[in-house]
C-alpha cells in the first residue's frame, strides 16, 4: 500500500519521535508499516524515507539506492532499516545539492560530514553498526535529521534553496559551456 508523504507544515515533521522496543518492531504492525513504507519510497522515487514523513512518530527509517554517481561518491545501497539509530559523525565535511520528499520540487546546498558511524537496530531488532562515507553518509545523516524533526531547510546554505527545475535548467547550461 502507498501512503500518502506529507509535506512541510505538518507538526509530525517536526515534533520528534519515540523509540522501538525489540518486541514492537518484531510485531505485525511495524512489519506491515516497513512494508509500506519500502513500498512507498520506490514509488515516490526517493532514497530514504523516515517515520514521521508518513505521519508515524517512530524512530524509524527505510533506504535504498540504486545510483552509481562516482562524482558525488554514490553507489548504490541495498534496501535496508534502521531503527532507533544513534548517529556519530567523522571529520570533514562535503557540500552538495540535496532534496526532500516532504519539500517536493526544491533542493538547496547542504553541508554534511563525509564520513559517519551509524549504530541502530535491523528490521529483526538486531543491533547493526555502519560505517558509511560519501552519498551513503549523506542520506543517513538527512534521515536520522527527521527522526529528530529536524529538515535540511535548517542546514542549508539559504541563498542557495532553489527549485528542482531552475537547479536542472543551471546544471544544464554549465554542462554546455
Ligand atoms: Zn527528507
Amino acid at each position: 500500500m502507498l501512503l500518502k508523504i506529507v509535506q512541510v507544515g505538518v507538526p509530525v515533521l517536526r515534533s520528534g519521535t519515540c523509540p522501538l522496543t525489540r518486541d514492537e518492531i518484531k510485531g505485525a504492525e511495524i512489519q506491515q508499516a516497513i512494508e509500506w513504507m519500502r513500498e512507498t519510497m520506490r514509488e515516490a522515487p526517493g532514497v530514504g524515507l523516515a517515520a514521521p514523513q508518513v505521519g508515524l512518530p517512530l524512530r524509524l527509517a527505510v533506504i535504498e539506492d540504486i545510483a552509481d554517481v562516482p562524482e558525488k561518491e554514490r553507489k548504490p545501497v541495498p534496501f535496508h532499516v534502521l531503527i532507533n539509530p544513534q548517529l556519530t559523525l567523522g571529520a570533514g565535511v562535503v557540500e552538495h545539492y540535496e532534496g526532500c520528499l516532504s519539500l517536493d520540487g526544491f533542493q538547496a546546498l547542504v553541508p554534511r560530514a563525509h564520513a559517519v558511524t551509524v549504530d541502530a537496530l535491523d528490521h529483526h531488532g538486531e543491533p547493526v553498526k555502519i560505517e558509511a562515507g560519501g552519498w551513503y553518509a549523506r542520506i543517513l545523516q538527512h534521515e536520522i535529521d527527521h527522526l529528530d524533526g529536524t529538515l535540511y531547510i535548517d542546514r542549508m546554505h539559504t541563498r542557495t534553496f532553489t527549485t528542482t527545475r531552475n537547479l536542472t535548467q543551471l546544471l544544464t547550461s554549465d554542462a554546455g559551456e
